[in-house]
């Protein structure tokens, strides 16, 4: 259920400080510390869950139906205009800490943190194989 060496882990026991904004039964939820915008918040289980491929479907509806009260009460106590919530899950996904968590990014400017991403030719090329592949059509 825990693991000893996860921060989130020990922030979860107390271990490690944190600028927590939430917490009910089974989800806390605390401050970035390398905020990309004000009152940039992780929520994540109490229970330690490596991500999205390991959390079970119940705790993952818990930890969003805590990312949107968040998000939704950071409109009336910080003024967001709007909410990116965000999960990496996997190294390659740029995942850093393997305790699954989602980041809720409150917006206030218009695109200021937009997330861009670079489009891939090569995805769009072969997109009609993407699908018959996932369909289980092709190999
Ligand atoms: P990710 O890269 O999606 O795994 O996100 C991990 C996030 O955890 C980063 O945005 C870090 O700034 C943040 N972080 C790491 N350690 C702590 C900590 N002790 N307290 C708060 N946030 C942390
Ligand atoms: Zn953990």
């Amino acid at each position: 259920m825990v693991d000893s060496g996860c921060i989130f882990c020990s922030i979860v026991r107390g271990e490690v400080p944190c600028y927590k904004v939430y917490e009910d039964g089974d989800v806390i939820a605390f401050l970035d510390i390398e905020p990309i915008s004000e009152g940039h918040t992780l929520v994540v289980p109490k229970r330690h869950c490596s991500d999205i491929y390991d959390i079970p479907d119940d705790l993952l509806c818990k930890v969003m139906t805590a990312a949107r009260k968040i998000a939704m009460e950071y409109r009336s106590s910080l003024g967001a205009k709007a909410v990116n919530l965000l999960n990496a899950s996997g190294m390659e996904a740029g995942q850093s800490v393997f305790h699954f968590h989602v980041h809720v990014v409150p917006a206030y400017d218009y695109m200021k943190n937009r997330i861009s991403f670079r489009h891939d030719a090569s995805a769009k090329s072969n997109i009609e194989k993407t699908q018959k592949r996932i369909n289980g059509e092709v190999l």
